[in-house]
């Protein structure tokens, strides 16, 4: 990419050089990678390379010893205002691995109480807002549900709905479905899946390499607190460089 169009076009997300230790355990050694606008990437790699963490300091859910992050071109770890970096922070949607829905709301209430509280959002037109995205994610007949009333599934299409209520430009999602029985998985798959095909920029934690092969525009793979290979599905899967990712990928068959 040329300078000019790199700077009319910049990256959704950028991470320059990020380190971060854990005491003496340094988890991230030093990550160049980006995210352009629109595009989908999958982060794989064996348990404890870093996924998680990585992922977390976009939204500053983890500090960085060094480095930089940018999202939508917000410095995400600069010093700010509290008030400014959590504007920036409810800019990104993250998606947990256990749901984490506020148990003692409702659905429709779940999915409407940032916009209410954050953003100011009047309640009738946050609630509307909220039957739409419920409608999109296949639960409109749930709003008036407690999250312990609903599946696995059920909640985190309900989490995705919630993340997706603030109007987010980019989309964060670590294993969003690990926790669900096998069952339930393609359900929530298929609603990223449209998610994606609407064009949302989207960075996802997932060991679902058949999600990974028919969504993402790119694969990281990461080991020991370094992206080792950034490339498209379609030569990742085919024609991983690294022993590492070639292990790997035959321990996933
Ligand atoms: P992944 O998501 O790829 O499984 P993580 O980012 O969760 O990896 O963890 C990477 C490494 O950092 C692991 O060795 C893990 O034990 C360690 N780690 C993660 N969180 C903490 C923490 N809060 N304190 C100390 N070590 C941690
Ligand atoms: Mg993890």
């Amino acid at each position: 990419m040329t300078l000019t169009q790199s700077s009319q076009n910049p990256p959704m997300i950028r991470l320059s050089g990020v380190r971060k230790s854990y005491g003496h355990f340094e988890v991230l050694k030093g990550i160049d990678a980006e995210v352009a606008r629109g595009e989908v990437v999958v982060v794989c790699g064996p348990s404890g390379s870093g996924k998680s963490t990585l992922i977390r300091t976009v939204n500053r859910l983890e500090e960085i010893a060094s480095g930089s992050i940018t999202c939508d071109g917000n410095d995400m770890h600069g010093s700010v205002p509290a008030s400014e970096m959590n504007r920036r922070r409810s800019r990104i949607g993250f998606v947990f691995q256990n749901f984490n829905l506020f148990p003692h709301l409702s659905v429709l209430d779940n999915i409407a109480m940032s916009p209410i509280r954050v953003k100011g959002v009047a309640r009738d037109v946050a609630r509307s807002k909220a039957k739409q995205l419920l409608d999109r994610v296949g639960l409109a007949d749930k709003a008036g549900a407690f999250p312990a009333q609903l599946s696995g599934g059920q909640q985190q299409r309900v989490a995705i709905a919630r993340a997706l209520a603030m109007e987010p430009p980019v989309m964060l999602f670590d294993e969003p479905t690990s926790a669900l029985d096998p069952e339930m998985v393609g359900e929530v798959l298929a609603v990223m899946k449209t998610l994606a095909a609407d064009g949302m920029t989207m960075m996802c934690v997932t060991h679902e390499m058949g999600f990974a092969r028919d969504v993402a525009d790119r694969v990281w793979f990461m080991d020991d607190g370094l992206i080792l290979e950034a490339a498209p599905p379609k030569e990742f899967f085919s024609n991983p460089q690294h022993a590492r990712a070639q292990r790997f990928l035959a321990d996933l068959r």
